[in-house]
């Protein structure tokens, strides 16, 4: 951090969260970064020169950011953004796209401003990692999604039953409340409430993928009944918990609808 005639300027690394065009030729970017969390910044005639910042600005493009703000100002001037990773990988696939956008709206509406977690920033960029290097699957956004929750401070209870505390390896007809956040049993079932049958399967796969380490996630795999209760729960705490549906993953199953329709499956 350098100050100078009354400006801070200081460096970080971070994801384009998203972008708006502001007056005849402005953006206001937003990142997320290594130092300092969710933050805005102004680029100045970004619109006007595309050569200035490149694709630095692109929805989550890695890059390293100067930045500056005078006393008292809230919005960061970008004074310069380099591109350290652009994705092609992602970019050049379509369902891949839509995915990484998903993560990405998803890291928007779980952060606040101002909020710093490390850990959660190199979580995106650990997934988008594998993503740009071919390791899409549904199975992996599911991964994201958990590990996201428990970072931002969701994590759903599924290792035993919230009422009654037994394990999960004893558990009879478990359903997932979501106004619980976690896993009843049947004997604990409160039929007055929305719940989601989960299978104990499911619920052991969601537990190991949330403690393996992360160059091995591959590894896991889902099968078709546990992917479908894994997209039924964790869309269910997602929509509880930022109070809406997210845009991109309604567009993402509508393009694979549209594939798998067309090919059959
Ligand atoms: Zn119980």
């Amino acid at each position: 951090m350098i100050k100078s005639r009354g400006r801070t300027t200081y460096k970080t690394s971070g994801f384009v969260l998203g972008a708006i065009d502001y007056g005849d030729s402005d953006r206001i970017v937003t990142f997320y970064t290594d130092r300092y969390g969710k933050l805005k910044g102004i680029a100045k005639g970004a619109r006007r020169s595309t050569r200035r910042f490149a694709n630095a600005l692109e929805l989550f493009s890695l890059s390293t950011v100067m930045l500056s703000r005078s006393r008292g100002s809230g919005l960061a001037l970008i004074e310069n953004c380099d591109v350290v990773n652009h994705y092609s990988g992602i970019r050049n696939d379509l369902e891949k796209l839509l995915g990484a956008s998903y993560m990405i709206e998803l890291i928007d509406h779980m952060t606040l401003e101002g909020k710093k977690s490390l850990v959660l920033f190199n979580h995106v960029k650990a997934f988008l990692d594998l993503v740009d290097a071919n390791m899409y699957s549904d199975d992996l956004i599911h991964f994201f999604e958990l590990r996201l929750l428990r970072y931002s401070g969701y994590d759903p209870v599924l290792d035993r039953c919230i009422v009654c505390n037994t394990p999960v390896d004893g558990i009879e007809k478990p359903c997932f409340s979501v106004i619980d956040g976690g896993i009843r049993c049947g004997r604990c079932r409160d039929n007055g409430r929305p719940q989601i049958p989960v299978s104990v399967g499911t619920l052991k796969a969601l537990l190991m993928s949330k403690e393996i380490d992360i160059d091995k996630i591959n590894r896991l795999s889902l099968s078709r009944q546990s992917l479908k209760e894994s997209e039924a729960v964790l869309c269910s705490i997602i929509e509880h918990t930022i109070g809406k549906q997210v845009k991109s993953l309604k567009i993402l199953r509508q393009i694979q609808g549209i594939v798998e329709n067309k090919s059959g499956v």
